[in-house]
């Protein structure tokens, strides 16, 4: 601290002794010591000239209309790219809007450090009314894996490295650091300032799992009647794509990938379960999970879907060790990074693995046949308007010719349909709403993964879902970025049928405007827009925005009438069974 140089009789003192850094550029300096190359962000007081000044030197600073989809394009980047994406906004309500997504990410486990200028310190700790004031290190903590605040330049190294640590070791997540605009503008030595920085080393270090929960897990899969794999997105995240391919390949038992670990292995893999999924989680014996949590998506490992009681073991990797019997019992904990355990896990089993009993091989693939037959025809059906299957067919081909493109999808019916139609081929490719199912992560999905990767982006967005986030169509065309947006229109929440009871001329609350035409806002932008009532249209439409790289927005027409009430969640749903008179 003896090198902080604040108040005017320092500075000069410092001006004379030579060269002056303050806390923009230590914050910048700090950032891209450690490979921080981006930014995400909307500028104001009193983070403007940090984001003017670190475009200056060199970083990509992408500046959006609303904090939540920057924070959500910053928690992508973290999955894709296992640096912490960082997202910069302003005090209070740029703050809260930023919030959203940094509870988010922690929730998803992406990391991803949101950075937030806040009020005066000595005002707002006294609640003296300052502008914008908040207590945000406080409202952060409990939302987040690690909050931050920074009050000395000389401490903006300390503050940056212990944010990148907290996001990416161990279970990654969201962290919260907090500068004051006072520090910004602090001027100390640049020399000591250059010295106060830390180069992070080894910032997620490996976590080896313990032989015997090695040997435990391999002598439970080993003697399986019927064994099943559950590839989560923590295994997508960890990038250990060989050896996770190797692991299953190896143990020749069936996979279910859950929807953001989609293209670890292509979904045409001969041992995917994907279109047997139901009848995989019921009868399997053991239950082998790699970064996937046994939450609500999974039913919490019980009940109904998972079959008889008691008839199940479960092996779980997790890099959390908490995580284990979160829900049921684990019978085979492997506490370490998925890079690590899959690594032992293939060693341990040696040059020749047991196949799995061929008659649960035989079931599911029975299963799978059938069900991929019906599927097939209902894509094949050529309507107008488009149902949802129809539209979804389309997007399936464009997908299977290039692999390599982002797929984004939110929506409620657009969401669930589209997970089970179309198939990956690539790891990572696929991001969606995840652990929460919250809907508004489109555009800022579709952005930081356009800037992180440089690929072609398809968004396939539900009316409501793009609602959320649409605005940013104008930074998308602003970046020019190979973003095609595809809004599955069907003029409202869920379907746009629904009618107001009391006969009043409101339209009922899940209702839009009908026939909008989406594609017009695109166009506002200098964007292309186009409007596709059938499939020809619609494929046309979208293999033309993929060849051009063209930001676009085709305004798919889907039957109004297409659609369940929350798609296939509805169960989640309460609804009324109370007729009144
Ligand atoms: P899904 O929704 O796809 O089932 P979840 O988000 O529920 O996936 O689970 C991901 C899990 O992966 C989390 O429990 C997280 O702790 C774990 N995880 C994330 N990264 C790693 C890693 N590198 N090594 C081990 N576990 C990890
Ligand atoms: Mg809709």
């Amino acid at each position: 601290m003896s090198a902080m140089l604040q108040d005017t009789n320092s500075t000069v003192a410092a001006e004379t002794e030579g060269e002056l850094t303050d806390g923009f550029h230590l914050v910048i300096d700090a950032l891209k010591l450690n490979g921080i190359t981006n930014i995400y962000g909307v500028p104001g007081i009193p983070i403007t000239d940090l984001g003017r000044l670190a475009q200056g030197e060199g970083m990509r600073v992408i500046s959006f209309r609303h904090e939540q989809n920057a924070g959500n394009a910053a928690a992508i980047a973290g999955f894709l790219t296992k640096q912490p994406g960082i997202c910069l906004t302003v005090s209070a309500p740029g703050f809260l809007n930023g919030l959203t997504a940094l509870a988010n990410a922690t929730t998803n486990c992406f990391p991803m450090i949101l950075i937030s200028g806040s009020s005066e310190r000595e005002i707002v700790d006294l609640q003296q009314g300052d502008y914008e004031e908040m207590d945000q290190l406080a409202i952060a903590k409990p939302l987040c894996k690690a909050a931050f605040r920074v009050l000395h330049a000389a401490d903006i190294g300390i503050g940056v490295a212990r944010a990148i640590r907290a996001a990416v070791s161990g279970r990654p997540g969201g962290v919260y650091l907090d500068l004051p605009a006072k520090l910004f503008s602090q001027v100390m030595d640049a020399e000591a300032g250059r010295q106060s920085l830390v180069k992070v080393i080894d910032a997620a270090p490996a976590q080896l799992p313990a032989p015997s929960a090695i040997a435990r897990a391999l002598d439970l899969l080993k003697n399986a009647k019927r064994p099943l794999i559950i590839l989560g997105k923590g295994a997508a995240y960890a990038q250990a794509d060989e050896d996770i391919r190797n692991f299953v390949e190896k143990s020749g038992i069936p996979y279910l990938p859950m929807s953001m670990a989609k293209g670890l292995l292509p979904d045409t893999h001969p041992q995917s379960a994907g279109a047997a999924r139901s009848q995989a989680l019921k009868d399997s014996d053991v239950v082998v999970l790699i970064g996937a949590r046994l939450n609500w998506l999974l039913s919490h490992g019980k009940g109904k879907s998972w079959g008889e009681p008691g008839s199940k073991q479960f092996i779980q990797i997790d890099i959390e060790p908490k995580e284990m019997d979160s829900n049921v019992e684990i019978k085979a904990p492997i506490v370490g990074d998925i890079g690590s355990c899959v690594a032992a896990l293939l060693a341990g089993m040696g040059a020749s693995w047991p196949a799995p009993p061929a008659d649960w091989i035989n079931a599911l693939e029975t299963r799978k046949q059938a069900n991929l037959v019906k599927m097939d025809a209902r894509l094949k059906k050529n309507s107008s308007p488009m149902d949802f299957h129809t539209a979804l067919g389309v997007l399936r081909t464009i997908i299977k010719e290039r692999p390599d493109a982002i797929l984004v999808n939110e929506g409620a019916n657009t969401l669930d349909l589209a997970r089970g139609v179309i198939d990956m081929y690539q790891p990572r490719k696929r991001l969606d709403v995840g652990t929460w199912g919250v809907m508004g992560i489109g555009m800022g999905f579709a952005v930081g993964a356009a800037v992180e990767t440089g690929k072609p982006v398809l968004a396939v967005e539900g009316d409501s879902a793009f609602g959320f986030s649409g605005m940013e169509i104008e930074t998308i065309c602003r970046y020019n970025l190979p973003v095609c947006v595809v809004v599955f229109n069907n003029n409202g929440i869920y379907r746009g049928t629904d009618v107001n009871t009391s006969g009043g001329s409101d339209v009922a609350t899940t209702v839009f405007v009908t026939d909008a035409r989406y594609d017009k806002m695109m166009e506002a932008f200098g964007g292309i827009g186009a409007n596709a009532t059938t499939p020809d249209e619609l494929r046309a439409a979208v293999v033309a925005a993929m060849d051009s790289g063209k930001p676009t927005l085709i305004n798919a027409v889907i039957d109004p009438a297409a659609g369940s009430e929350s798609g296939n969640i509805g169960s989640l749903n309460p609804q009324s069974v109370v007729k009144k008179k």
